[in-house]
């Protein structure tokens, strides 16, 4: 299953991409999580995409097509993949289209979470996670110990561009460079539509029912 998630900031993608990546048996790859772990490392890479990462603004294209394509090309991905948080322009879709025709292939779905921009911020505002990239909601996804995750014990934090003019600025981002890929995935036949509110587990019970409606069969 070669899949990509779409949906704007606090959808849900990376909290659902855990799931679904497992029951497809593929590679959950999050390009918010590879800039995060280079931030922390202080890579180069890191060092630059920090600049567009706290202002909420999105990494340039040719420094995060380059990260993708590298990505894709490791063993793990070579039978599938879920892309959570790339494409986000239209550039970045062209150039994921040609990377997998590159490698003879192309994407089965992609899978669109659909939410309102007041679940959003309520979901942002209280979101939670650890440097492992495990993810909490003080709320709604609480862990057991405050401040401590449950998956691996690390301490939780609240990210940089979780406040809320930054929150704002994102969804704004969203609506002007991400929304139009919809239109791009409906061209190429391969978008498939779900509501993203309701608990955690309904959510990916209705995401797995519709991409098995795409894509090879399992
Ligand atoms: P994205 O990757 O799309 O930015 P996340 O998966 O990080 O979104 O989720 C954003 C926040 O919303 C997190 O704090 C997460 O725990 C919470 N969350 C995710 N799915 C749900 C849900 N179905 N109901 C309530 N909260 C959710
Ligand atoms: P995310 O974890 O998906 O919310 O991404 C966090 C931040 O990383 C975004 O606000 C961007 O600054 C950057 N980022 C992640 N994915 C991309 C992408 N595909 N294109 C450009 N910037 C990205």
């Amino acid at each position: 299953m070669r899949l990509v998630l779409v949906g704007p900031p606090g959808a849900g993608k990376g909290t659902q991409a855990r799931w679904v990546a497992r029951y497809y048996d593929v590679p959950p790859i999050s390009t918010g999580d590879i800039f995060r772990a280079n931030v922390v490392n202080q890579t180069e890479l890191g060092l630059e995409a920090r600049k567009y990462m706290d202002a909420g603004d999105l990494v340039p294209d040719e420094v995060t097509i380059a990260m993708v394509a590298d990505r894709l090309g490791y063993p793990d991905a070579a039978g599938g993949f879920l892309l959570d948080g790339f494409p986000r322009t239209r550039p970045q879709a062209e150039a994921l289209d040609v990377i997998l025709a590159e490698l003879g292939t192309t994407l089965d779905c992609a899978l669109e979470l659909q939410i309102n921009d007041y679940e959003v911020i309520r979901r942002l505002a209280g979101r939670r996670m650890c440097r492992r990239a495990h993810v909490w909601h003080v709320d709604f996804e609480p862990p057991t110990v405050d401040g401590v995750c449950d998956e691996c014990g690390g301490d939780l934090f609240q990210r940089d561009d979780d406040h809320p003019a930054t929150i704002r600025h994102r969804l704004d981002v969203h609506a002007e460079q991400t929304a139009p890929l919809i239109e791009h995935y409906r061209a190429l036949g391969v978008l498939v539509q779900i509501r993203a509110t309701g608990k955690v587990d309904e959510v990916t019970r209705r995401a797995i029912g519709a991409l098995d409606t795409c894509g090879p069969r399992r």
